[in-house]
C-alpha cells in the first residue's frame, strides 16, 4: 500500500518532533514554502499541484493563498486539513464541509489565553503612556511633563471617579478572558456578541450591550475578538468609527480583515479616534512602506504575535494537529474538528478506513 500523503502548507515544527511522528506513522511528507515566520509561501496554483492526490493538509496560517476550493479539489483522497492555530479563515470551510473533508484547528490555551494577555498588554501601554515615559527619560534630560500623565482605568470608591469603559466585541474564548482578567480592575465592560446568551455575559461580569452602535459609543476602549466571518468583515468601518468616541482607542487582536485599514488609517490621521493598537492586519507581513510603520505613539503595533510567549506557542496547537491528520488517516474524528457538521458525512467517507 502506498503512504498516506501528507502536504504540510506552512511548517512550523521547530523540534521536527511531529513530522517524525507522522513518518514513524508511516506518511509521507511535503513541506510547502510557508512557514510562522514568513506566512508568504506557495501560490495556489503550486499548492494545488502539491496537494494533487494528498490524503491530508496541515500548517498554520497561510497568507500567500488560502486553502480555496481548488486546492481542496485537487484530491479525491483528501481527509482533512489540520490547523496548528485557532483561526480557519485562511481556509474555504463552507467547500470542505461541502465535499466531507474535515477541518480541525488549535484553540490552546496557551494561544488564547496568551491573546487575552496580550491584548491587555498593549491596551494598558497605550493607555498608561509606558512606552513615552520610558523614552522621554531616555531621549531627554528631563524628568516630568504632564503630557505623559496616564488614563486611571478602574473605578475609585472614595472620590466616586467611575473608571473607564471597555467594550468588548467577541465574548468567546478570548473575549471571556479578556473580561476574567480586567475585572479586578474595577472597569465598567460592555460586550457586544449576538450568539452568546445572557448567563456568560454574567458570568465575567460583562453588561450586554443593547447593540453594537451602543458599545462603541459608550466605550473609552473598543476591543475585537471576533471570528473573521462575512459579517465580522469590516465590522470595523468608516461608518462604525464614527460612533466611536473620539478619546476612545480601537484594540485589534482577532484579524486583520475585522477592521477597515484605509478607514482606521483615516481616522487616526484626523483624530477622529485616540489611538489603536494591532498585532493583525489585512495584508500580513505588513509593507516596509505602510503607514503604520510611520505612526507616533497614539498607535502601538506587533507581528501577528501578541500570543507567543516562551514555552507557549504552537507546540500544543502543532501536536492537536498531528494527532487529527493521524486519527483521520486512521478512519476517525479527532475532538478538535471546527466543522462538526461534516462528521456524519466524513463518517460516511472514510470512518473505519484506515490507511495507515
Ligand atoms: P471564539 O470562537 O471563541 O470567539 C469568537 C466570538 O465571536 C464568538 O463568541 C462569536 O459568537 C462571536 N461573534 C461571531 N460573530 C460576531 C458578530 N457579528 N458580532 C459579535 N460577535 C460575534 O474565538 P476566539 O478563540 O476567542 O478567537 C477570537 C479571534 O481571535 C479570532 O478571529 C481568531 O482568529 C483570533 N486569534 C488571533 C490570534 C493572534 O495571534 N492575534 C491568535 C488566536 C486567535
Amino acid at each position: 500500500m502506498a503512504k498516506p500523503k501528507v502536504f504540510v502548507f506552512a511548517p512550523a515544527d521547530p523540534t521536527g518532533d511531529a513530522h517524525k511522528m507522522l513518518e514513524d506513522a508511516g506518511c509521507e511528507l511535503i513541506l510547502g514554502k510557508a512557514n510562522w515566520d514568513t506566512p508568504q509561501g506557495n501560490n495556489e496554483d503550486e499548492m494545488a499541484k502539491i496537494a494533487a492526490g494528498c490524503d491530508a493538509l496541515m500548517g498554520t496560517s497561510i497568507r500567500s493563498s488560502p486553502i480555496t476550493q481548488k486546492i481542496l479539489q485537487a484530491s479525491k483522497n483528501l481527509r482533512i486539513v489540520a490547523k496548528f492555530t485557532i483561526g480557519v479563515d485562511d481556509v474555504d470551510v463552507d467547500a470542505a464541509t461541502e465535499m466531507g473533508i474535515l477541518v480541525t484547528h488549535g484553540p490552546t490555551e496557551s494561544n488564547w489565553g496568551g491573546v487575552a494577555e496580550g491584548t491587555i498588554t498593549n491596551m494598558l501601554t497605550l493607555l498608561k503612556k509606558t512606552r513615552e515615559r520610558d523614552r522621554y527619560l531616555k531621549t531627554t534630560s528631563g524628568w516630568r511633563d504632564m503630557k505623559l500623565q496616564g488614563t486611571f482605568v478602574g473605578h475609585r470608591e472614595e472620590d466616586g471617579y467611575p473608571g473607564i469603559t471597555l467594550g468588548i466585541i467577541g465574548l468567546g474564548r478570548i473575549g471571556s478572558r479578556v473580561a476574567k482578567l480586567m475585572r479586578p480592575w474595577g472597569m465598567k465592560m460592555i460586550g457586544y456578541d449576538p450568539y452568546v446568551p445572557d448567563s456568560k455575559f454574567q458570568q465575567f461580569g460583562v453588561e450586554r450591550a443593547k447593540d453594537l452602535s451602543t458599545l462603541l459609543k459608550q466605550s473609552d476602549v473598543v476591543t475585537l475578538h471576533v471570528v473573521l466571518t462575512k459579517e465580522t468583515r469590516h465590522i470595523i468601518n468608516a461608518e462604525t468609527l464614527a460612533m466611536m468616541k473620539k478619546t476612545a482607542i480601537l484594540v485589534n487582536t482577532s484579524r486583520g480583515y475585522c477592521v477597515d485599514e484605509k478607514a482606521l488609517i483615516d481616522a487616526l490621521q484626523n483624530n477622529k479616534i485616540a489611538g489603536a493598537t494591532l498585532d493583525v492586519f489585512e495584508n500580513e507581513p505588513i509593507a516596509a512602506d505602510s503607514p503604520f510603520r510611520k505612526m507616533d505613539d497614539r498607535v502601538l503595533i506587533s507581528p501577528h504575535m501578541v500570543s507567543s510567549n516562551y514555552g507557549s506557542g504552537l507546540k500544543t496547537g502543532l501536536l492537536w494537529g498531528t494527532q487529527s491528520v493521524i486519527a483521520a488517516l486512521k478512519g476517525e474524528v479527532s475532538p478538535y474538528v471546527y466543522n462538526t457538521e461534516v462528521i456524519d458525512q466524513w463518517k460516511s467517507r472514510f470512518g473505519g478506513k484506515s490507511i495507515l
